[in-house]
């Protein structure tokens, strides 16, 4: 049994930048890690590597080189909480108990959920931007679609991480077929369970206009629940607008299909007393401190926060988290001024050289952080996404400095 007065679970995205905040804050706090990867990924990038834009090799770098010094990292998995106990166990069977608590393991993919998915990914044109061996296939299939082909773009009906993801590789493999003179030849279709293309009206607007220029389909109510591999056919639910039940099955062969799989809060934390009904860490939605276990703070894609997940919110979230702790371990009681009003922003790349930024926040409305008018498709924004970002979040945000 081991014993720190902070814990953090997931050296992710969040943990490593909370960790690296707290001890620019603090360099006396005894913080750990607790993660099981050597590697640690920038999972946003993964997009332009399924689109043959971005080198694979580069969104990925050792963990080892990110734990901030000073904080120790425990290299194992989690297997239980008692937020009641004020004790994790672990999966190589020791315990470790903490002051402070935050909980930040992402979110678990549920590749399961879809029947024959698991099977039939990486070959026959089934592939997926949501695991890093996977992303490249995705340029593979993309780059190998010819005149008559069909190619499916899926949404599931769950939380994902980065909501945009499913619609940004089918913009870029529309603007490949577009200059590779294919446009109108190869059929582009997005299966999704939503209503609508954006849940916010001024980028859902542009986005019918990015739609219209490729002549691409969007099918609402539709959702993936299995993939034939051998026979190289997908069999979509459909769902009743009014009901939600579903009313018949659609079965479309396809040359490629791209799945963003099932989504939903890591297992153990489901199974723990800290989750909410839904699975996810029950925390107050604008200071991050659990609403049961005031020791207990969670951010990043696992917490029970209703905004779109994505490392962007994660860097909203992090400072707001910190100080409510901080206040915590002094005084007792949250900060009186650090909220998280549920900003979050998602780089949709509507083509190659073009991404529209849509910044939003828990009430869907437009929360811009720049001083250009990110609605429309820019090639600045481009830039951003590409090379400005990945090096902000490996130099900044993990660093404790952004
Ligand atoms: C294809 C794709 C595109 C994306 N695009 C964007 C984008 O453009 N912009 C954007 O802002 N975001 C984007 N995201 C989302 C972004 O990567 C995540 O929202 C962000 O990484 C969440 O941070 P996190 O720390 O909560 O989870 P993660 O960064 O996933 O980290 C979770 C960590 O917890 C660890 N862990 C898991 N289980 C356990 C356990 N039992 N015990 C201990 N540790 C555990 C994992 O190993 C992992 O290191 C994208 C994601 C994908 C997949």
């Amino acid at each position: 049994m081991t014993h720190h007065q902070v814990l953090i679970v997931g050296g992710g995205t969040a943990g490593i930048t909370v960790a690296a905040q707290l001890r620019r804050k603090n360099r006396k706090l005894d913080v750990a890690i607790i993660e099981p990867s050597e590697v640690h990924y920038y999972q946003p990038a993964w997009t332009l590597v399924g689109a043959g834009t971005f080198d694979q090799q580069a969104t990925k770098k050792r963990t080892a080189d990110y734990i901030p010094s000073g904080v120790a990292w425990i290299k194992d998995r989690v297997a239980t909480i008692s937020g009641a106990d004020a004790k994790i166990t672990l999966e190589s069977g020791g315990e470790v108990t903490y002051d402070y608590l935050i909980v930040a393991p992402g979110i678990q993919i549920d590749w399961h959920k879809v029947k024959g998915l698991p099977e039939a990914l990486g070959k026959g044109g089934v592939c997926s931007n949501y695991l890093y061996d996977q992303a490249p296939y995705t340029w593979e299939v993309l780059k190998s679609l010819k005149e008559g082909d069909k190619a499916f773009f899926t949404q599931p009906n769950t939380p994902i991480k980065c909501g945009g993801a499913p619609q940004k590789i089918m913009w870029l493999t529309a603007d490949y077929l577009r200059r590779h003179g294919l446009q109108g030849k190869v059929d582009v279709e997005m299966m999704s369970p939503g209503t609508m293309l954006f849940g916010v009206e001024v980028f859902r607007n542009a986005l019918h206009k990015v739609q219209e220029r490729y002549g691409s389909k969007w099918s609402h109510y539709t959702n993936l629940v299995e993939i034939r591999g051998e026979k190289n056919e997908a069999i979509f639910d459909l769902i009743d607008k009014e009901t939600g039940e579903v009313t018949g099955q659609r079965v479309e062969t396809y040359n490629m299909i791209h799945v963003v799989p099932p989504q939903s809060a890591p297992d153990f934390i489901k199974e723990s007393d800290v989750s909410n009904a839904d699975g996810w860490v029950e925390v107050d939605h604008n200071t991050l401190q659990h609403t049961r276990f005031p020791n207990v703070f969670a951010l990043g894609d696992v917490a029970g926060t209703p905004n779109a997940k994505t490392g962007a919110a994660v860097r909203k979230q992090a400072p707001v988290m910190v100080a409510n702790m901080l206040r915590v371990m002094k005084e007792n009681e949250v900060t009186a001024d650090k909220r998280y009003y549920g900003y979050t922003s998602c780089p949709l790349t509507t083509g190659y050289g073009e991404m529209l930024l849509a910044e939003f926040n828990y009430q869907n409305e437009p929360d811009p952080s720049l001083p250009i008018d990110t609605t429309k498709p820019r090639r600045s924004m481009w830039i951003l996404k590409k090379y400005v970002l990945p090096h902000l979040y490996w130099k900044g945000m993990l660093r404790g400095r952004a």
